[in-house]
Order: C-alpha cells, then sequence, then structure tokens
C-alpha cells in the first residue's frame, strides 16, 4: 500500500482500472457459469419435468376413468345389473396407462443418455425400475382379465382377484406417479433457488465493485486534493510575500525524489521559489549596497554630505515637536603636516581610525559625518548644549590620547552649538564654524561652545 502510493499518477489510476476490470471479470466469469448451470437445469425442467408431468396428469385422468369403471364392474355384479361397459375397457384403459409410462421411460432413458438430467439421475433410474415392476404387474392383470373376458360372465369370485389385483396396480402407479413429481417439484424449487441466490451473489458483487472502485477513485481524488491544496498555500504563501515585500522562506525538500507528476510539479515550485528567494536577498543585499553607497563615506565609514542634508531636515522639522539636538563640529589640528610626514597613505589610516573611534564613543543615536578632508559633525540627537560640550571634551581627550602602532599621535579641535527653534541649517552651520575656527584661534586641542 505504501509503495501504492509512492507510484505515479498514472500507475495509481492505471492499478484502481486492473483492480476494477479483474473484479469486473471475474463477475463476468461467474456469471456465464452460473446462467450456464441455470440454462442446463431450466433446460432438464423443459425436456424432462414438464414433459413428465403432463405425462402424470394424463395417467392421473385414466386413473380415475379406471376407478370409476371398476366402480360401475363392482355394482353390476352386485345388483346384477346388465352390463353396460365392456370389461375390455379396463384393459384398454391400462394400455393407455402402459403406453404413457413407455413414454416416460422413454423421455428419461433419452435424457439420461444425452446427460440432460443433473438433479438425482439415481432417483430417475430408480423410478425405470419401479415402472419395470409395474409392468411385469400388468402383465398378470392383463392375463387375469383376459381369462374372465373369455368367460364372458363376472361373478364375485372372479371379480375379486381382478379388484385386489387393480388396487395393487394402483398403488403402484401412486407410488411411481409420487415420485416423478417430488422430483420435478424438487427440481423446480432448486432452479428457483438458484435463480435467486444467482440474482443476490450477482447484486452482491455488482455493489461489491461498484464500492471498491468508488472508494478507490476516491481516494485518490483525496491524495490529488491535498497535494493541490499543499501546492496551491505554498502559491499564496509566496504571493503574500510578494505583496507585503517580506523575505521568501526557502522551501525544504528540494532534493527528495518526486514520487508523481504533482510532486515533480510540487519540486518545481519549490525550486522556483528557492530561486525568487536567492534573487530577492541578492537584490537586497544590493540595495543595501547601494543604500550604504548613496549614504556613507567609503574611507571612514561614517555618513556624508548626502546623507547630512537629509538627516538635518529631519532634526530641524522634528524640533518643531520640541526635540533638541545639538552640533560638534571637529577639524584634525595641522593635518597637512601629517600627510606630509608620513604620507598621504597614513593620513587615510588617520582619518579611518578617527572615523570608527567616532562612532565608537557617541551613543547610538547620535550620527557622525564626513563633511570632507578631515572635517567631522556630529548629531546628538535630544541633547542640549551642556551634555554636547561635555560629550566634546569627552572626544577631544579620547582623541588627544588615541595611539597607534605605525600612526603619528594627533589632536582636534572641537566647536559646540545647539540648535536654535526656527533657524535655518546655514545659521546653525556657521555658528558650528564659528565655534571650531575660536578653538583653532585658542590654540587647537579644545572646545569651545557658542551659545
Ligand atoms: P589646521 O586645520 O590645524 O588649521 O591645519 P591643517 O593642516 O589641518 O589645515 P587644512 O584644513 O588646510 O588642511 C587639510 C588637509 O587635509 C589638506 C589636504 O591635503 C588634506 N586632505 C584632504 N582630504 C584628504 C584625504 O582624503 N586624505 C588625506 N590623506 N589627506 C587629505
Ligand atoms: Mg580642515
Ligand atoms: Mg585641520
Amino acid at each position: 500500500m505504501f509503495r501504492w502510493i509512492n507510484t505515479s499518477l498514472n500507475r495509481k489510476i492505471g492499478s484502481v482500472l486492473v483492480v476494477s476490470l479483474s473484479f469486473l471479470l471475474l463477475v463476468i466469469g461467474y456469471s456465464i457459469y452460473q446462467v450456464k448451470t441455470i440454462h442446463d437445469e431450466l433446460k432438464e425442467v423443459s425436456q424432462v419435468d414438464i414433459p413428465l408431468t403432463e405425462i402424470i396428469t394424463q395417467i392421473e385422468t385414466l386413473q380415475l376413468q379406471q376407478h370409476i369403471a371398476m366402480e360401475r364392474f363392482r355394482l353390476l355384479i352386485n345388483h346384477q345389473h346388465k352390463e353396460q361397459e365392456p370389461i375390455s375397457s379396463l384393459s384398454y384403459r391400462n394400455q393407455e396407462i402402459v403406453r404413457l409410462l413407455n413414454r416416460a421411460t422413454q423421455l428419461i432413458t433419452t435424457n439420461l443418455q444425452n446427460d440432460t438430467i443433473h438433479f438425482k439421475p439415481e432417483e430417475y433410474l430408480h423410478i425405470l425400475d419401479e415402472i419395470n415392476t409395474f409392468y411385469k404387474l400388468n402383465l398378470t392383470f392383463e392375463k387375469q382379465l383376459e381369462d374372465n373376458l373369455e368367460k364372458g360372465q363376472l361373478s364375485d369370485e372372479t371379480w375379486q382377484p381382478i379388484e385386489v389385483m387393480a388396487s395393487h396396480l394402483d398403488t403402484k402407479i401412486l407410488a411411481i406417479l409420487e415420485k416423478i413429481n417430488q422430483l420435478t417439484f424438487e427440481a423446480t424449487r432448486y432452479t428457483e433457488a438458484h435463480q435467486r441466490s444467482f440474482m443476490m451473489v450477482e447484486t452482491g458483487l455488482g455493489i461489491c465493485a461498484f464500492l471498491l472502485s468508488s472508494l478507490l477513485a476516491l481516494y485518490i481524488i483525496h491524495i490529488i486534493r491535498t497535494r493541490i491544496h499543499h501546492i496551491h498555500q505554498q502559491v499564496e504563501q509566496l504571493h503574500t510575500s510578494l505583496e507585503l515585500g517580506e523575505p521568501i522562506a526557502k522551501p525544504n525538500n528540494q532534493t527528495s525524489k518526486p514520487n508523481d507528476e504533482l510532486g515533480e510539479l510540487e519540486l518545481d515550485l519549490k525550486k522556483m521559489i528557492s530561486r525568487l528567494s536567492e534573487e530577492m536577498n541578492t537584490r537586497k543585499e544590493v540595495e543595501q549596497q547601494l543604500m550604504t553607497l548613496a549614504t556613507k563615506d567609503k574611507l571612514t565609514n561614517t555618513y556624508n554630505r548626502h546623507k547630512w542634508s537629509e538627516q538635518i531636515h529631519f532634526l530641524i522639522n522634528l524640533s518643531e515637536q520640541g526635540k533638541s539636538f545639538s552640533l560638534i563640529s571637529l577639524d584634525i589640528d595641522h593635518f597637512k603636516r601629517i600627510n606630509d610626514s608620513y604620507g598621504h597613505q597614513v593620513g587615510d589610516q588617520v582619518l579611518q581610525h578617527l572615523g570608527t573611534l567616532l562612532q565608537q564613543e557617541v551613543s547610538k543615536i547620535d550620527m557622525v559625518f564626513r563633511m570632507g578632508g578631515e572635517e567631522f559633525l556630529i548629531l546628538l540627537t535630544g541633547q542640549g548644549q551642556k551634555q554636547a560640550k561635555e560629550r566634546a571634551e569627552h572626544l577631544r581627550k579620547q582623541i588627544e590620547h588615541f595611539q597607534k602602532v605605525g600612526l603619528p599621535r594627533f589632536t582636534a579641535s572641537l566647536g559646540v552649538t545647539s540648535y536654535h527653534s526656527g533657524e535655518t541649517e546655514d545659521s546653525l552651520m556657521t555658528r558650528a564654524d564659528n565655534a571650531l575656527y575660536r578653538s583653532k584661534e585658542n590654540g587647537r586641542n579644545c572646545v569651545t561652545t557658542l551659545e
């Protein structure tokens, strides 16, 4: 069963058809066999039993006539009436009965030889024996009748043995008729019962075939529907992720071998989703890189001028809602000398280390910008002038004490100011520049604050 589930759809449907057709062939085979049996039984009924029943009826009629005749003869003797019917009529009817029994014998013998008789052939042979016994008895009866016919006159003495013999023959013939009757009745009853059971078995087998085929068909439909539902869910999930712009999860079991056509479709879909997921991730990375390139300074990894103008506008707008911010302006002292003395490359390294140091020393929400050369701006979101001054002093000291093997020591001058509500970016920048300029004027490596 488990292996069958894992086969292809074609195989599944094929196997259902094979099972259904085999069942159908079985039913047809059984039906042919049963129909043949019933046909043989009906043939026996029509070829043997119906003619035998007719013979029985005729014999019974003759017997009745014979009884009446015997009764008349008996009365004739008692009342000494004139004979109205010749005694030969008794013999005549007897011969008629014999003729009919001959026909019955012929019928049974022929059909036994032709193998037409199926119901209890030994019983029919027994009937033939009984008929033969009857013939013998009848010969004796005929002889007695002939003797009395020769005498011409009936008397009690002569009639008595005839009557006894006739009653004997009667009993014999009744037994034969009863036997034949019983056989024909049984044959008919058996055939009817056989037909009934045949109909019932046929109906049962038909229902079984129908149920089996229906169950298997339903099972296949269920499997297909479940699988399609699964595929549909994956497509829906992909659709939702694409609509919401969420990352597309990579599906599992991509390497497992598909069982059937739906499995292949599902695998193709998984591969496609996986490919799409990779494409989307690559796109996200490219977007991220582009974003970095657009907003960050390549050398120092601090934010660039472009990001500055975006951020300063954002903070100026935010300050209208009561959020204050401060600005630190920073410039390396005598940087030209470093370049001149150690080379431009060392100058670059100094810039890189300063960028890293500044970003380490400010809080997460503060932002460091390289505005060009060795000039930096630091935006302190939500901080007033006092806090900004402290932060600037802290930075100055960190720079002063910064040392790295292969790099010269250096200092920086810093200017601090806070944003005044309603002022422009230029006015803020000018004040920051002025503060920085003052620090340079005051001998560098110091912090100047301008209100
Ligand atoms: P001070 O600010 O103390 O008055 O003196 P300074 O020597 O720093 O003066 P200035 O601001 O005029 O000099 C800046 C120098 O920085 C000039 C330029 O060659 C150098 N510079 C600008 N950009 C870079 C850069 O990306 N790398 C390197 N190595 N040097 C740069
Ligand atoms: Mg400068
Ligand atoms: Mg300088």
